[in-house]
């Protein structure tokens, strides 16, 4: 099967990014939401973005008219799983919530059409399991921003055929991207080791041994990590982090065990740079 229609389902951080490349890249794209403003937020954030492109000297005209032609929104994830080749899931890290999204398109979707999530953490295996299609599923695990971010990890689960990893490779390597591919363990690669070295951030804030600015600085300078533990963090969002955490804490044991900080600050709605504020205060940035 030819892939021309990609369907990405989830329009919050990710599926909204996600969806930009796949656009960009000539797929003909329909991002879907339950809410419409997210959907409505997604596509000023897409002009937003090229816009920029464009002033850098990034993106050409040209390519943001084959990004408005092919970026589509909807509230209906019925027609368009009926319309689509390859289907990508970005919804928040719930398995229930992944689960009853892979039994609606299995209900909806053509034979042989390719199923992917960007689960940071779930095994594709189960994800797997909730489709009639094991051997057309993958996860597809992009990074944030994505239009920027280079890899996306390629997960098997038991019974992804190598036709299968092959198909997804294509789709990334046309959205821009570099691929890995990684065998099913909990976290993947890059996961386990982002969710350790946040969570450690994390308990260092909490015993006071430095100011998140300075424990940022220090990674970035001494370490040369691009970003700070709890900048990235709040990029990431820290009910995503802490979501991650907790499932990485039950497979993988108590090393993943969430700081106490970052419960206290998701339960104060401290998310990040999506709420306004997380580790740092970005309400001014918004104003
Ligand atoms: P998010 O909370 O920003 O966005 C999720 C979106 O899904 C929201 O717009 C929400 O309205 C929508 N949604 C909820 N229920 C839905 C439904 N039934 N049908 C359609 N849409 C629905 O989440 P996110 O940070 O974009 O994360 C999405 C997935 O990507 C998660 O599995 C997460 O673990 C993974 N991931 C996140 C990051 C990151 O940096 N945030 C990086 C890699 C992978």
């Amino acid at each position: 099967m030819t892939i021309n229609h990609v369907t990405v389902v989830g329009a919050g951080v990710m599926g909204r990014g996600i969806a930009y490349v796949s656009a960009l890249a000539g797929f003909k794209t329909t991002l879907v939401d339950i809410s419409e403003s997210q959907l409505l937020d997604a596509m000023e954030n897409a002009k937003q973005t090229v816009q920029k492109g464009i002033a850098r000297g990034k993106i050409t005209e040209e390519k943001k008219q084959i990004l408005l032609e092919n970026l589509h929104t909807s509230t209906d994830l019925a027609t368009a799983t009926k319309e689509t080749d390859f289907l990508i899931e970005a919804v928040p890290e719930k398995r229930s919530l992944k689960q009853s999204i892979m039994q609606e398109v299995e209900a909806h979707a053509r034979d042989g059409v390719i199923f992917t999530s960007n689960t940071s953490t779930i095994s594709p295996t189960e994800l797997a399991s909730y489709t009639n299609r094991p051997e057309h599923f993958a996860v597809m695990h992009f990074f944030n921003p994505v239009h920027l971010m280079k890899l996306v990890e390629i997960v098997r689960g038991l019974e992804t055929s190598d036709e299968t990893v092959k198909k997804v490779r294509k789709v990334a390597e046309r959205m821009g991207k570099e691929t890995v591919e990684v065998n099913e363990f909990p976290g993947f690669v890059t996961s386990r080791i982002s969710a350790l070295v946040g969570n450690e951030a994390f308990h260092m804030l909490q015993e006071g041994v430095a100011s998140a600015e300075d424990i940022d600085k220090a990674i970035k300078l001494g370490l040369n990590f691009p970003m700070g533990p709890l900048e990235l963090g709040d990029l990431v969002g820290l009910d995503a982090r802490l979501n991650n955490l907790r499932y990485l804490h039950e497979k993988l044991g108590d090393k993943f065990r969430p700081a106490p900080l970052l419960e206290q600050y998701v339960k104060a709605g401290r998310l990040g740079r999506k709420s306004g504020k997380g580790v740092y205060d970005y309400s001014k940035e918004r104003d």
